[in-house]
């Protein structure tokens, strides 16, 4: 038994399935996951002593590469003057003012300490400053695992194909209407349907937790004036997209395409605290200052706006220059286009869809003409994507283990790493096209 298996086993006699959040379980790729102990730049190891190069980044944060030494001193140094005092720090303002100057519309923030808790507070303030109930979400965008977003959800539940959760109560779920992403006529059908009740629509800036699916053009401007017209929110979602897909997030994507979509709210987490837990809710003032202590929509977290935490967003979000997005863009072109030449040579039908430098891989004949949605992603060959997972990580390559989620290059992804990935990529591609 590898060290691996050995603690693998021991995980699942105290840890549901062995781990801390689904997707780590190789479920829907079959065998056994690494158990990691450490990992540096583009590279992690596991208890067996291997080392891979790693495009899962921690499902995003690690846009610098991991353990990036300067971020890991601003760290030491904050643990040094003390883990959590349970009081405002002077480091909060400053990553929330870093926040705002690369983000449009973003007047004020508050940090929280996950993207779950910053979609669960922005539904909050949604219903609180329209004195609305109704939610709309997308089929396949994953916004966290609070009650009311995990109908139809990507990620995990896309992964392991899960509807939406048990637990869940009616009541509750029926104050979600979802709608299928990219289809304009749904949407109009939703608003005329309960015209006057949707709080909010909460939209991720660009789908990328059922594979990468970028809105189609035009359609975020669509979606924020059908919101304006009926009174409801936009939350844009950047929890994923934002600081990675682009330096300003999603929305740079969109305004240098010509779309100047402002939101009401946007949330953020992931990049924003480099691999420690930091996220945030941020938008309109006014709708921010409905938080308590200023307003009357309640929010708070023990650990909330964490110094040491904080200290490793600050250090991460100040190292992000533009060298690190040219580098993050070209990492990303080099190893899409590597994958297609790879899959294309060997026969596997197949489409990579990107936004920004964000990109994914669908395979199968039946997605290959493209995916501008939740139905069609579920018609992708997931058995082709856990072969081609299988032979990348036998090879020394750790894709996600799902063929719903996007993958993650970092700025440590340099010449080097590439051609490592690159020379696994035939065989892949191969055992691929081989059921
Ligand atoms: N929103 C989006 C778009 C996400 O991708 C995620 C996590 N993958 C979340 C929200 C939830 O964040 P967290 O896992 O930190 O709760």
């Amino acid at each position: 038994m590898s060290a691996n298996d050995d603690l693998f086993a021991r995980a699942q006699r105290v840890i549901p399935g062995g781990v801390d959040s689904p997707v780590r379980a190789y479920g829907s790729v079959g065998g056994t996951p690494r158990f990691l102990v450490s990992a540096e730049g583009a590279y992690v190891t596991d208890a067996d002593g291997r080392r891979y190069v790693d495009l899962v980044a921690s499902w995003g944060p690690a846009l610098l590469g991991h353990a990036h030494p300067e971020v890991v001193e601003a760290v030491v140094a904050a643990a040094r003057r003390g883990l959590s005092f349970g009081a405002p720090t002077p480091a909060e303002a400053e990553l929330a003012e870093e926040i705002a100057a690369r983000v449009p519309g973003v007047e004020k923030l508050r940090l929280v300490s996950t993207g779950t808790e910053a979609t669960m507070t922005a539904i909050r303030l949604a219903r609180g400053a329209t004195g609305r109930d109704l939610l709309v979400k997308f089929a396949g965008h994953y916004h966290g695992h609070s009650d009311g977003l995990l109908a139809a959800a990507g990620s995990g539940l896309a992964t392991f194909a899960l509807p939406g959760s048990a637990g869940v109560p009616d009541a509750v779920a029926a104050q979600t209407l979802v709608v299928p992403y990219n289809d304009r006529e749904a949407l109009e059908a939703a608003f005329a349907a309960h015209p006057g009740r949707i709080a909010a629509v909460i939209t991720e800036a660009a789908a990328a937790n059922m594979g990468v699916v970028p809105p189609a053009s035009g359609f975020t401007t669509f979606l924020a004036d059908l919101c304006r017209r009926d009174g409801a929110l936009l939350i844009s979602d950047e929890v994923l997209t934002g600081f990675r897909a682009a330096a300003g997030g999603y929305a740079q994507v969109l305004r240098e395409a010509g779309e100047q979509v402002v939101p009401d709210l946007v949330t953020f987490g992931k990049v924003i605290g480099g691999g420690m837990p930091v996220a945030a809710v941020g938008g309109r003032a006014d709708v921010m200052d409905l938080l308590a202590p200023t307003g009357p929509v309640y929010q708070a977290g023990t650990l909330s706006g964490n110094p040491v935490a904080v200290a490793a967003g600050l250090a991460t979000l100040r190292l992000a220059d533009d060298a690190v997005y040219t580098r993050l863009a070209a990492a990303s072109a080099a190893l899409s286009e590597a994958v297609g030449s790879a899959l294309t040579d060997a026969g596997v039908p197949h489409v990579i869809q990107r936004a920004g430098t964000l990109f994914s891989v669908f395979f199968g004949a039946d997605v290959a003409g493209g995916v501008p949605d939740y139905a069609t992603a579920q018609r992708q060959d997931a058995a082709a994507y856990r072969r081609f997972f299988h032979a990348m990580l036998g090879a020394g390559v750790s894709l996600p283990p799902s063929a719903y989620e996007a993958w993650f290059v970092t700025a440590a992804h340099d010449e080097a790493v590439l051609a490592e990935i690159t020379a696994a990529l035939p065989a892949a591609a191969r055992a691929a096209a081989t059921p």
